[in-house]
């Protein structure tokens, strides 16, 4: 209802624009390329599920595995409307990269069904969830691939989806999901770690172009697992958070949002329109408000070259994935805004998720101060790689980061022995 973008853009199309200029400014080999650039195995699954007026309603699932050079395949699980094989495919694509670029030893992959999870019963979503982990059981596994939570995917979807695995195995496999429950092997900090990567790799951009970061201007597009807990954070270090969005709509007060009573009325009543101490304000206002920092945190194509002259702000964190669309990405560049790319700006969630499967292999459970100094130096320091091939080869903070998440990629191949 909100998207910004007028032109339906293909996620998949810009993920291979993305692979190809990152190839070509590290110029990968043909056969290096042909090897890395395309998912390994893709799966689409039938997913009949029993309603709860007894009827039977097939949905379409997907999980694709991109690349499982450098370990398993990780990444999320999306349940939206939207979700189409190509969209699953570009998630998976970024998730390779995004991997390398924060050094984990994790390959890329994603899934996805098509579904609108608001209009279905708990019960209805239980049956879904449990019939679709079944469906791509064969291909999932802690040495395998793992999945965790994306777009309207919750912690109780990855318990139900821990729990058809281990019943099948017949024993728990605490590893074949993060983004858990605590009770069943989840991670402290894990429901925050996507927004605090975004934190701390903007906190380094602030850093960088020496902006301060107290008293800071936010606007935070999305209000979900990284949009919302970001603007939390942002506020909690004193950021003046000037508007923020759902689906629902989107709120501004030129004061700085009071977030914590944001949030209490979004569990409140599940929306964000109609939020007192604020005015209501159009999608495309909101991207264009003057600010030092916009977090789109929703879905991709939020700014595109339709809008991307509008925006207003120092620096683009891409909590999201894919929000920024090429030629918005080349406009962004000539107005001077700095962009933290997608890569590396939410990779704070497959971090911690990482985490959460090293504690689960190990039987042995960190603090969460650990978990939080440990994201906090890798998001540091993944930053920094990025800014130092951003500064060394002139090149934008982008290709920076593919050039870092391919580079690595295609080494790993090289060592294997595949390729010379
Ligand atoms: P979520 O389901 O928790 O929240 C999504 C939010 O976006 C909701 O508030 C929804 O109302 C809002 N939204 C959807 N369409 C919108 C629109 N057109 N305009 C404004 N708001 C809109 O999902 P999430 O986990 O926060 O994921 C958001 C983005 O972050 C996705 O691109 C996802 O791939 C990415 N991401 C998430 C994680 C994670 O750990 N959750 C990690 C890395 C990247």
């Amino acid at each position: 209802m909100l998207a910004t973008a007028t032109k339906p853009l293909n996620a998949y199309d810009v993920a291979l624009e993305n692979f190809d200029l990152a190839a070509n400014a590290l110029g990968l080999d043909d056969s290096i390329r042909a090897r890395i650039k395309y998912p390994e195995r893709i799966l689409c699954v039938s997913v009949p599920v029993r309603m709860d007026t007894g009827k039977v309603v097939r949905f379409e699932g997907y999980r694709v595995q991109h690349s499982t050079q450098r370990g398993p395949a990780k990444g999320g699980i999306r349940f939206h409307p939207n979700v189409t094989m190509d969209e699953v495919k570009a998630l998976a694509t970024w998730m390779t990269w995004k991997c390398a670029v924060v050094n984990i030893p994790y390959g890329g992959g994603k899934g996805g069904v098509t579904c609108n999870p608001k209009e279905l019963s708990m019960g209805e979503l239980e049956r879904l969830t449990r019939r679709y982990a079944t469906s791509i059981l064969p291909i999932i596994g802690p040495e395998k691939d793992i999945p965790a939570p994306d777009v309207y995917t919750t912690p109780q979807i990855m318990a139900w989806i821990m729990d058809t695995y281990s019943m099948n195995k017949g024993y728990p496999v605490h590893g074949v999901v993060t983004g858990k429950p605590l009770s069943i092997g989840g991670s402290l900090g894990r429901n925050e770690a996507t927004a605090r990567g975004v934190f701390y790799t903007t906190l380094s951009s602030c850093e960088h172009l020496s902006i301060p970061m107290a008293g800071a201007r936010v606007v935070v597009q999305g209000f979900g697992n990284a949009g919302g807990i970001a603007a939390e954070l942002f506020h909690g270090a004193g950021d003046k958070v000037l508007a923020v969005s759902d689906t629902s709509g989107c709120v501004f007060n030129a004061n700085g949002l009071n977030i914590p009573a944001v949030v209490a009325y979004k569990a409140r009543t599940g929306r964000l329109a109609g939020f007192p101490e604020a005015t209501p304000i159009t999608p495309a206002e909101l991207l264009a408000l003057e600010c030092e920092i916009l977090v789109p945190a929703a879905l991709e194509n939020a700014i595109t070259e339709e809008n991307a002259h509008a925006v207003h702000a120092r620096i683009v964190s891409e909590a999201a994935n894919g929000p920024v669309t090429p030629e918005a990405d080349r406009i962004l560049n000539q107005n001077g805004v700095f962009l933290i790319p997608d890569i590396l700006c939410n990779a704070g969630g497959v971090t911690v998720s990482y985490f959460e499967w090293v504690q689960d292999e190990n039987h042995l459970f960190w603090d969460e101060q650990d978990v939080n100094a440990k994201l906090e130096k890798i998001m540091k320091r993944s930053f920094a790689d990025v800014l130092k091939i951003h500064l060394d080869k002139k090149v934008d903070m982008r290709l920076a980061a593919n050039m870092l998440g391919v580079s690595r990629v295609a080494e790993a191949c090289r060592v294997r022995g595949l390729y010379p």
